[in-house]
């Protein structure tokens, strides 16, 4: 991850710096990882920068949901993100069908983006051998509609988790052809961490990270009641401990201290990594542990979330706020866009 320094933002003619932007797939619960990799990044953000933070329900198209269930996970993935600390008063926080410039922006950026790169992209390669019949042309240009919603905004700072730094990356390629092409107008995305290197939250099975779709007993969802939590828990894979002191740790092993590390107090992590080096590891009590105060840590999400839930009309709300916002702001864009580009003759 490039190292990113924080000024105040500019916002008159010159490229501005600082504009933070993110989004979210409605592809299923928001979990731990997304937690950890991205929300409580945009939670410290909202109070120092310009933020903009998106439900990607158009991304979630390319691996073609049911659409009729989009209505109620956006609504989830909005509630949860706000019980999570995001605030719609401090941040623009939109759905991204609302902003209607991103399809124009996403066009004129693919003209710039190349069959070849595009192919090699790791996410691409992952979801066309997990899905042969479904290798469409969204799901190849994915990277390119990311750029399209990110530079949008003029953003430079995107927090996200350490799977999205390859499409950080390619961002930045799109943006240098276009501004090389037709003047500086965009600056350079960076993937953003506070604490410099980019997270990933290991699943409980050992192995991969915490996902959406991919596994639900190795990934803690915050829909998950306090039972399911401590049974997902109880469940991570362990062995018999170490025999020599001081063995490194395997990586199920390692993965399961990381995961402490998010929840857990200092002093316990010490007393279980000490327990460890000395060969008397108990992991049935480790464990237990972990599933304590991850329940102590996602019951109350999960209760504001449901709160937030039963009032439909704020939600309405918090989207139609949020439409208007980014769409001023999308509308602010395409003109700097059009005009660089020419694509004004009358
Ligand atoms: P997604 O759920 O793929 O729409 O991702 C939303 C955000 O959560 C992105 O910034 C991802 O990088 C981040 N994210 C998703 N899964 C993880 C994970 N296991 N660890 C860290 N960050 C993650």
């Amino acid at each position: 991850m490039s190292e990113t320094t924080i000024n105040p933002s500019t916002t008159d003619n010159q490229l501005p710096s600082n504009i933070v932007m993110s989004g979210i797939r409605p592809t299923g619960m928001v979990h731990l990882g997304n937690y950890f990799g991205a929300i409580r990044n945009y939670v410290s953000m909202q109070d120092d920068f310009e933020c903009y933070f998106m439900i990607a329900d158009l991304h979630s198209l390319t691996t073609h949901p049911d659409t009729k269930t989009l209505k109620e996970n956006v609504r989830r993935v909005l509630a949860e993100n706000i019980a999570c600390g995001l605030d719609p008063n401090k941040a623009t926080f939109y759905c991204q069908s609302h902003v209607y410039e991103t399809g124009e922006l996403y066009l004129y950026l693919n003209m710039l983006a190349y069959k070849g790169e595009l192919e090699k992209t790791v996410t691409f390669k992952d979801k066309a051998r997990q899905h042969p019949e479904n290798v469409n042309a969204g799901l190849l240009t994915y990277p390119v509609l990311q750029t399209a919603d990110i530079i949008m905004h003029r953003a430079s700072l995107v927090p996200v988790g350490k799977d999205q730094e390859q499409h950080l990356e390619m961002a930045r390629n799109f943006v240098v052809r276009f501004n090389h092409r037709y003047g500086d107008i965009f600056p350079e995305p960076h993937a953003f961490n506070y604490n410099k290197s980019l997270v990933k939250v290991p699943g409980l099975d050992g192995s991969g990270k915490m996902s959406k779709s991919e596994n639900n007993m190795s990934t803690l969802y915050f829909a998950d009641d306090d039972e399911t939590i401590r049974k997902k828990v109880m469940k991570a894979k362990t062995d018999s401990g170490p025999t020599a002191p001081n063995t490194p740790k395997p990586d199920y092993i390692d993965n399961i201290f990381m995961l402490m590390q998010l929840v857990c107090e200092p002093d316990v992590i010490s007393k279980f990594e000490a327990d460890y080096n000395n060969c008397n590891i108990r992991y049935g009590d480790l464990k237990k542990q972990l599933a304590e105060d991850m329940v102590k840590f996602m019951a109350p999400i999960r209760q504001k979330t449901n709160d937030i839930l039963a009032n439909d009309q704020y939600l309405v709300d918090v989207m139609k706020k949020g439409a208007e916002q980014a769409s001023k702001s999308a509308v602010k864009t395409m003109k700097l866009v059009r005009d660089a580009m020419g694509l004004n003759y009358l």
